[in-house]
């Protein structure tokens, strides 16, 4: 595998930072995840407007343009097959003595690499078990922080119970997965928290929603209670990597009949045209 680190490409064995590098002491950086289909990398504007809302959030200046981050990325694809890849980039405050404030004269360090990614289409159409779990993260998360052990002890708590992602509760209002949007039907109409500090801005969430509206689907930005959770026709959740995933247990208890759901099957197929449309280069 060919990764991308301050300026060069090489072998990932031979990419390395340094221990004082203040993502490894700190967590003090930030990260995308955007999957490539056909050689083709997917809204990658969208990728990098997410990046610089993420960037500014921790004070750290853009070190690329959009143009620069698109030249890098797509000789970072190329170089790593032709297969559909999951695109990885993070960027770090950098190398610098251990203190708290920022550091002076640090340069960023940035990192991307890119890995195959098999289709999980079997996985995704028999539906998932989520728990519900409180969300014990700061207020800042609509920063796409690579400081992720809340998000991953609330997936290990998810793992434990026998299912595949934890729903977070804030003062009994969702606000995401441990890694994902949510989403839930109520009698027809599709219903995601909005955005706030107090979720990730999902790339895959726009889209859906996007999709909804281009397809007359009642779809509405709106607080989602607890009790409406728990009472939801249909759960999903959607990511990047996972797309739009029906949950068929919440907490052990069947949501709706227990099966994946009619609208989840209607956006689903609506999501994946789209991502054919897109291989082929019919759509942004
Ligand atoms: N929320 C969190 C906490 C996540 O980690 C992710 C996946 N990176 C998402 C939401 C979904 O975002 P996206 O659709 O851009 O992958």
């Amino acid at each position: 595998m060919t990764v991308y680190l301050n300026g060069s490409f090489l072998p990932v064995a031979e990419a390395k930072v340094s221990v004082l590098d203040r993502g490894f002491i700190f967590g003090d950086g930030i990260y995308e995840v955007i999957p490539v289909y056909g050689g083709r990398i997917f809204r990658l504007p969208h990728h990098l407007e997410r990046l610089d809302l993420s960037l500014e959030g921790i004070h750290l200046a853009n070190p690329m343009t959009h143009g620069k981050w698109q030249t890098v990325l797509e000789e970072l694809v190329e170089r790593n097959g032709s297969s559909d890849q999951s695109l990885y980039l993070q960027i770090t405050r950098g190398v610098a003595i251990r203190e708290h404030d920022f550091p002076h004269d640090a340069e960023p360090t940035v990192f991307a690499m890119s890995t195959p990614v098999a289709p999980r289409t079997a996985d995704i159409a028999a539906g998932i078990n989520a728990v519900t779990v409180e969300d014990i993260r700061w207020k800042w998360c609509h920063i796409k922080a690579i400081a992720l052990l809340p998000n991953i002890l609330m997936h290990r708590q998810a793992v434990e119970q026998g299912a595949d992602e934890a729903i977070m509760l804030r003062d009994h209002f969702v606000t995401e997965g441990a890694a994902s949007n949510v989403f839930i039907v109520n009698n027809g109409v599709v219903l995601t928290p909005p955005k706030s500090n107090l979720l990730l801005p999902g790339i895959t969430r726009d889209l859906v929603v996007e999709l909804c509206h281009a397809n007359a689907i009642p779809c509405k930005d709106e607080a989602i209670s607890e009790q409406q959770l728990r009472s939801a026709d249909e759960i999903w959740i959607t990511s990047s990597t996972r797309e739009i995933v029906p949950v068929v247990r919440l907490d052990g208890a069947p949501v709706g009949n227990g099966q994946p759901g009619s609208l989840w099957h209607r956006l689903h197929h609506l999501y994946q045209d789209y991502k054919q449309a897109f291989r082929k280069g019919r759509a942004d």
